[in-house]
């Protein structure tokens, strides 16, 4: 199938080389941009605020606190599961991008993988700005069809008998995985512990290696 060679972790294809959608969008949001500009209905400075905001204040740490808080105070986890919004903004996340949130827990046979398969839709509160390859039309299209193909491209090795649930974004609903604590954290910190917790993780393509193993190699 030569138009499906894409791989969706392949970062070289960051910023839309080898397809022209990212360029041409690109183009198209610049051209919208600065329509809105001259015609005096945006201020650029505004617009480059927010996006100041995306990139360096919101974040993924958001989210590992979050992940955090669930892993070391069992009263957090049973609010996140039951209204993951709120339970969120406990911690001072929320807005644009995070009005409906839904935690998946992670845990022994199971395992949560999340896309956006008509767009890009993110949890922009809790893990800031999506990476390209989660943009991308080879993981929008294969997470769903071939998931554990995915993981595995991802360095993910499930057992045979793990259910992967795939869930699809949309603007209305967007999904943070909670993923497994590791063995070898018992008596952690939560800060410690949110430093373990990667963007992927909390997106599904990566599980959080336990602290021993690290450097171990993958
Ligand atoms: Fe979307």
């Amino acid at each position: 199938m030569p138009h499906d060679h894409d791989h969706p972790h392949d970062h070289t294809h960051e910023g839309g080389g080898g397809q022209t959608l990212p360029s041409d969008m690109a183009l198209r949001v610049k051209a919208l941009e600065s329509l809105l500009v001259e015609k005096g209905l945006v201020d650029p400075a505004a617009l480059d605020a927010i996006i100041e905001t995306y990139e360096r204040r919101i974040g993924p740490r958001n989210g590992a606190r979050v992940v955090a808080r669930a892993w070391t105070d069992p009263a957090y986890l049973e609010r996140l599961r039951a209204d993951a919004t709120s339970a969120i903004a406990e911690l001072g996340y929320g807005g644009r991008g995070g009005e409906h949130m839904v935690a998946v827990e992670n845990g022994p046979g199971v395992h949560n993988l999340v896309v956006c398969t008509l767009c890009s839709c993110y949890p922009w509160p809790v893990l800031g700005l999506p990476p390209a390859w989660y943009k991308s039309n080879a993981y929008r299209a294969r997470a769903v069809s071939d998931p554990r193909g995915v993981l595995a491209e991802f360095g993910v090795s499930l057992t045979a008998t793990t259910e992967v649930r795939v869930w699809d974004s949309t603007s209305e609903v967007r999904y943070l995985v909670i993923p497994e604590r590791p063995a070898g954290t018992g008596g952690w910190s939560e800060d410690d512990l949110a430093a373990l917790v990667s963007r992927d993780s909390m997106v599904g393509t990566a599980l959080i290696p336990e602290p021993r193993s690290r450097g171990r190699g993958a």
